[in-house]
């Protein structure tokens, strides 16, 4: 891992150029809210910069990527617009030791779907209920730094389950809605090296993320999916001479082997 943790955040970047409503909660875009809550708590210890869907590349170019540590993905009303090319470069990315922190709506972007494996759909609702989610892994470090047994947003979209999403590693969050709903709503994976926090707060008519707890677990989620360092990555290989000695004969029969 290099120091400073070196952050993208990216962000389609549509709903505040298109609606004044979201423009008021966010007049320079959700991804600058994100930088900032990331900013906020990791300080000097991050490098953090944004893209977007719009930029060459959707800002994700391989140097880009490259370059980063952790990744965070907001998207709502494009995902189809991100080129399959890009989605492929990040998947490598995040198997190759990339973290990437999934937000709210992504949950149906393609490089989530891709990562998962499965629809990744859920059941949803806009009607600004309550949401509290409960801590339900307290000794997680994406919970450090939160004072109490859960939190509440008071004006939400809700997401309910069933959520298609394969078996987290860990769920370290579940919410329950005013609705009477409950959702995985903190979630963990890996994928190759690639550590993957799925988050669901943040529809882009609430000022979720001006809330102060959802602004530390995301900072927190960006410092957890940290590369480890480890330099092995899972290529396969030939490895026609052994480490030790094998007893025996042992006799290869190369027509049964294709030449790589
Ligand atoms: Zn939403």
């Amino acid at each position: 891992m290099s120091t400073p943790l070196r952050v993208t955040v990216w962000n389609e970047y549509v709903h505040e150029r298109t609606s004044d409503a979201v423009a008021k909660i966010y007049p320079q875009g959700i991804h600058s809210a994100v930088a900032d809550a990331i900013r906020q708590h990791l300080g000097s210890g991050v490098s953090v910069r944004t893209a977007t869907l719009d930029e060459p590349d959707h800002g994700l170019t391989e140097e880009v990527l490259a370059a980063t540590d952790v990744l965070t993905w907001w998207g709502h009303a494009a995902h189809e617009r991100v080129e399959d090319a890009v989605v492929e470069r990040v998947q490598r990315r995040v198997w190759a030791g990339m973290g990437l922190v999934v937000l709210h709506s992504a949950h149906n972007s393609k490089i989530f779907r891709r990562l998962m494996g499965t629809s990744c759909m859920l059941r949803w609702r806009e009607a600004g209920e309550r949401e509290r989610l409960w801590i339900v892994d307290p000794s997680h470090p994406i919970v450090a730094g939160l004072e109490d047994e859960c939190f509440e947003l008071e004006h939400t979209e809700m997401y309910g389950e069933f959520f298609d999403i394969p078996p987290p590693d860990e769920i370290v969050f579940i919410s329950w809605f005013e609705g009477g709903e409950v959702f995985r709503s903190g979630c963990t994976f890996r994928r190759g090296k690639g550590k993957i926090f799925y988050f669901r707060p943040g529809h882009e008519t609430f000022p979720i993320y001006h809330d102060a707890n959802v602004r530390r677990v995301i900072a927190n989620g960006v410092a957890w999916a940290a590369p480890t360092g480890c330099r092995y990555f899972g290529e396969g290989r030939n490895i026609p001479e052994p480490l030790s000695p094998i007893a025996g004969e042992h006799v290869v029969d190369e027509s049964l082997h294709r030449a790589k």
